[in-house]
């Protein structure tokens, strides 16, 4: 399972950059977690527009799906164009109806509602879900294929319940919007401290650090996160490869 960082950035993309985005690959199958801003645009440098077999979203805030609707005009175009094209569909959680029932696009896009009592299954890649703590309806995802286990924290405060989610996996994508000390629990989301202590538990064998914040060096977060979990660490950049 190739895992390709497409965005990296909390809240808004800076320059040539993308929020949150991250591409998935087997066997030929292309799944994207997350459709931020600027990640369209970031994305081919990976893979055409037209290539796309889903899309899941955790939630709804525009740092995560803000590009739905470039994407959804990039199939007007090809569609137009005549491109060879998949039939590609965008799951999402159905806890608010409104965000939900936008993403389905004329009859070129599909929208499926997922759950987390039930998994899910694209291709080769069987998906699991977990409510996180977060301001709005909010999803981590894990996903299993080929013996291979991936998390994705999407956005969340810390809560024991998520560390036991990401457990033992191959690789941790975590959000860490923050510094130590930094009081952001109170939106939703993980300091490096918080990020050390759900690495502490979840033991993953590499931890992806993403959904960066605007200020300081990111390099801090590295060594904070380092205090509480020996194993390997990285920071998140566009064009990071995980297989
Ligand atoms: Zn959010
Ligand atoms: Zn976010």
């Amino acid at each position: 399972m190739k895992l390709t960082v497409v965005g990296n950035w909390h809240a808004y993309p800076e320059q040539g950059g993308a929020t949150s985005g991250y591409l998935i690959e087997e066997e030929n199958v292309k799944v994207l977690l997350d459709c931020g801003s600027g990640v369209l645009s970031s994305l081919q440098a990976f893979c055409s527009v037209t290539e796309l077999d889903a899309i899941v979203l955790s939630h709804y805030h525009h740092d995560h799906k803000a590009d739905i609707g470039a994407y959804q005009y990039a199939q007007i175009v090809h569609n137009g164009l005549g491109t060879k094209m998949k039939q590609p569909k965008i799951y999402g959680h159905k806890d608010d109806e409104q965000a939900f029932s936008e993403l389905a696009y004329k009859d070129l896009i599909k929208a499926v509602a997922y759950d987390n009592q039930q998994a899910l299954q694209i291709g080769p890649f069987t998906f699991s879900f977990l409510k996180t703590e977060h301001p709005v309806p909010c999803y981590a995802m894990k996903i299993e294929s080929k013996g291979k286990k991936y998390v994705y924290t999407a956005d969340s405060s810390y809560f024991l319940e998520l560390a036991e989610f990401a457990a033992e996996v191959d690789v941790l994508i975590a959000e860490c919007s923050g510094y130590k000390g930094d009081q952001i629990a109170q939106y939703g989301h993980m300091t490096s401290e918080d990020v050390g202590k759900l690495a502490s538990i979840a033991k993953p064998k590499a931890l992806i650090l993403s959904h960066l914040p605007h200020v300081g060096n990111h390099q801090q977060l590295v060594e904070e996160v380092s205090l509480q979990f020996a194993g390997d660490i990285e920071l998140a950049y566009t064009g990071l490869i995980k297989e």
